[in-house]
């Protein structure tokens, strides 16, 4: 456990136009500050970063202009490559390499596809875009207020909102290869990106994305599929398997939407994606000793409810959803948690983290 002062001797080791140059930025001196494309947006023409320096270099921080992204050291190296608090601390006392981390997150054998270290830097790199590309949103983040969806989770879950013309340019300025995005299915043949005009949900391990599911922004047209996951090699896991590996017991819903209104409440959970019970679904499932079922109140939800009530016998615990169709309806009501939590008694759920 690191005190105050402890991080205050690390950032001065660390000061933050070093170690932005150390992972790749070109900056420009300008008195006591740099300045430099942000590499948490597509930064195109004058550069929007602004690093100050202190004489202590712990008191060092950076502004984006554009997309709002600020803060120290430790900030500036979490949003980079989406590490933990503890994560980058490490990075920079050393211990861990201060360039891409390119480390392998652990992977769970039933659910989670694998990739190679540039698939998994392309990934992560495109999940970062996308974040910073909502933040700076208006309609996108409209969307998701509206549908009950606030700041917190937007930034815990790592949501993002993709654009469609960025990726490429951001790939090739962050020096990442182009060929690995198109094997993880993250652009198409001719350079579109899979996802344009979608808002987009990561499946994190260990705070690395390992996977995308992404929702059409407001209502699909006719021919658009309402929901899109990451193409080719990458199998669909369960949306939010790590909310989920502490739980007594953890809610068992339908779609993203479902999840990261569990998310929003602070409760974990997983999401099935759908209501296709695959056998590695009932094999991920079977690690825990109960588990709530709150998938959709329509056939198909109910359905897929019976198969695993069918399975899983008393373990698997049916939610009966308080007058809405699917758990998301309810994140925009002012007593949507209450009447959800209301509804999955008698069983008490733990609040998650
Ligand atoms: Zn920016």
């Amino acid at each position: 456990m690191l005190s105050i002062d402890d991080i205050r001797t690390l950032k001065r080791a660390n000061p933050l136009a070093e170690v932005a140059a150390r992972c790749g930025l070109e900056l420009c001196r300008t008195g006591s500050s740099y300045t430099g494309r942000c590499p948490f947006h597509h930064d195109q023409g004058r550069p929007n970063l602004s690093i100050c320096c202190f004489t202590d270099a712990s008191d060092d921080f950076f502004h984006c202009f554009r997309c709002g992204a600020g803060g120290d050291v430790i900030r500036f190296v979490r949003l980079l490559d989406n590490l933990s608090f503890p994560e980058a601390v490490a990075r920079l006392q050393g211990t861990a390499p201060i360039q891409r981390a390119n480390r392998p997150a652990p992977i769970t054998r039933t659910t989670a596809p694998q990739w190679g270290l540039a698939e998994r830097a392309c990934l992560a790199a495109a999940v970062t875009l996308y974040h910073h590309s909502l933040l700076d949103d208006v309609q996108a983040l409209g969307y998701l207020s509206e549908r009950g969806l606030h700041r917190s989770t937007i930034e815990r879950c790592r949501v993002g909102y993709v654009a469609g013309d960025e990726l490429a340019r951001y790939l090739a300025w962050r020096r990442l290869p182009l060929r690995a995005a198109f094997r993880v299915g993250l652009l198409k043949p001719g350079g579109r990106e899979t996802f344009a005009g979608r808002i987009v949900v990561p499946e994190l391990r260990s705070a690395q994305p390992i996977w995308l599911i992404g929702r059409v922004l407001g209502e699909p047209r006719a021919e658009t599929p309402k929901y899109l996951g990451l193409p080719g090699r990458g199998r669909k896991p369960l949306l939010g398997w790590e909310s989920a590996v502490g739980e007594a017991c953890p809610i068992v819903v339908e779609s993203v939407f479902d999840w990261l209104t569990l998310r929003s409440w602070g409760m974990g959970g997983l999401a099935l994606l759908g209501t296709r019970v695959r056998p590695r679904v009932l094999n991920a499932l079977s690690r825990f000793e109960h588990f709530y079922l709150a998938l959709n109140s329509d056939v198909a939800g109910r359905e897929a409810a019976q198969l695993l009530v069918d399975t899983f016998g008393q373990r698997a615990l049916p939610v009966e959803l308080p007058g809405v169709k699917d758990v998301s309806e309810l994140a925009p009501l002012p007593d949507g948690r209450e009447r959800f939590l209301r509804a999955l008694n008698p069983w008490p759920v733990r609040a998650a983290a």
